[in-house]
């Protein structure tokens, strides 16, 4: 039996963090048993699903590398398959047309919540064979009576739940459209879903949806409901807590894999390994892993590992990443050094690409200003002398390398009896406009002999302006 996970967002906002873990967590426990991962975009609310929506999920998916091997399966491609299958329920006598308005629905509820009783479908029409041609009915699965159902969950363990809990579920509306759980149980069922993993929030509708699939004479999936992730204050993880939608993550300058390590580590762990490779992940993923309470979010804690894969990625795959947030700033790259260059003299200082960026655009274009502090503590009387000279000394250099526009700015500092910081710093300012660069040799190699000059040449005549 070939082991099948799905990933089944409804496609109804942006992809959330958490439901990218479910989607990493299906993904990873496909992947190690050598299985196959579908993704099943659950469209049918209408009125709520939208294709940016169904774009997100998509764009945030591919951005992760989360692949797929089958879908994305639409399930309003399936609303065929769904009627079939409450057909056979009703002809099958296991569900049944329900003709209770809304009023008396409404008045069952008041009267049970009078009654201090836990609101639920009475049954009046399980067995009335009423049928009354001026109202819609919905149709009602026929839920068993007695009994439990004890899901046997591989977080949580055996969760058991009696049947008379349960009252008689709607599987299609007035209009016919088939509910939520219907189509969940038909595309597990055809999609031959071996293993259910979701988020807990769905726990409620785990039995029912094991009593249609017995009613469907099918085989059971398997069922791993992972716990919720908390804000730092406690409650459920939302927008008010920062980013959580995937993309905001790749705006904010996030690698996927570092967000991919933090997901992988939020609810689940192996010993107090805290950095895994993806083949680690899949490796070792299990289940049974999986911490059975909620996690918190912890904003520190990413950063720290993307800061570490911003340090130890490929530098071609960092620059990858860097370039999409270079463009954002609307910055031309063939306008100055080769990007994997600049992610080696700016990653050390980097904690996410967005600061990298901001950090680099001085390599690609003119700035506008000078940093105000910078130009307060470093360029002062006599500063253009100390520039013109390294001006004169740098013209020179023949082969614009680090290591020989160092000896030039060593040089001179002993020369004119300075220390390096009184020759480097003006110069940092000179060139990149702030008193924060990578080491200036390297800063210089990368921007180049050309574009170097021509800058201390403008700051030579900017600092004239300030006496
Ligand atoms: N479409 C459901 C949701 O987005 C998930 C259904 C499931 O995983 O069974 O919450």
């Amino acid at each position: 039996m070939t082991i099948t996970t799905r990933f089944a967002p409804s496609p109804t906002g942006y992809l959330h963090v958490g439901g990218a873990r479910t989607a990493l967590f299906s993904w990873l426990y496909a992947r190690k048993s050598g299985g196959q991962f579908i993704l099943r975009i659950e469209d049918t609310d209408l009125e709520r699903s939208t294709q940016e929506s169904v774009n997100a999920i998509l764009e945030g998916m591919a951005w992760l590398g989360l692949d797929y091997d089958l879908g994305p399966f639409y399930q309003t491609h399936h609303f065929d398959r769904y009627k079939e299958i409450i057909q056979q329920l009703i002809a099958q006598g296991d569900a049944y047309y329900c003709y209770c308005s809304k009023d008396e629905l409404e008045q069952l509820r008041t009267e049970q919540m009078a009654n201090k009783e836990k609101p639920r479908y009475n049954g009046k029409c399980r067995d009335a064979q009423v049928v009354e041609l001026d109202r819609q009915p919905v149709i009602r699965f026929k839920n068993p009576v007695d009994g439990v159902v004890t899901i046997p969950d591989l977080v949580k363990g055996d969760i058991v739940v009696a049947n008379k809990e349960l009252d008689d579920l709607i599987i299609a509306r007035g209009d016919g459209t088939p509910t939520y759980n219907l189509t969940v149980v038909v595309d597990d069922m055809d999609m031959k879903v071996t293993h259910v993993i979701r988020g807990d929030d769905h726990i409620n509708n785990t039995p029912r949806q094991m009593n249609i699939l017995n009613a469907l004479g099918a085989e059971l999936p398997k069922y791993a409901h992972l716990p919720m992730i908390l804000g730092a204050d406690g409650a459920r993880l939302s927008k008010r807590h920062g980013a959580v939608s995937v993309m905001q993550f790749r705006d904010e300058g996030y690698l996927p894999e570092a967000l991919l390590n933090y997901l992988v580590r939020l609810g689940w762990s192996h010993g107090d390994q805290e950095i895994f490779s993806l083949d680690e992940m899949v490796e070792y993923f299990e289940l049974a892993d999986v911490n059975v309470s909620a996690s918190t979010f912890n904003m520190e804690k990413l950063l720290w590992l993307n800061h570490h894969y911003i340090m130890t990625a490929e530098p071609e795959h960092v620059a990858r990443h860097l370039s999409w947030h270079m463009g954002q700033l609307e910055l031309d790259l063939s306008a100055g050094p080769a990007l994997v260059d600049v992610v080696k003299i700016q990653r050390e200082r980097s904690k996410t690409l967005v600061e990298m960026a901001a950090a680099s655009v001085y390599f690609y274009k003119e700035f506008e200003s000078y940093d105000e502090k910078a130009v307060k503590k470093n360029f002062s009387v006599g500063t253009d002398q100390v520039l013109s000279c390294l001006h004169e000394q740098l013209l020179t250099v023949a082969d614009w390398k680090a290591e020989f526009v160092h000896e030039v700015i060593v040089q001179l500092a002993e020369s004119l009896s300075l220390n390096m910081g009184k020759v480097a710093q003006p110069l940092r300012v000179a060139v990149c406009g702030c008193a924060v660069s990578p080491a200036i040799d390297m800063t210089l190699e990368l921007l180049g002999q050309k574009k170097t000059l021509a800058r201390v040449e403008r700051a030579i005549a900017y600092i004239k302006t300030l006496n």
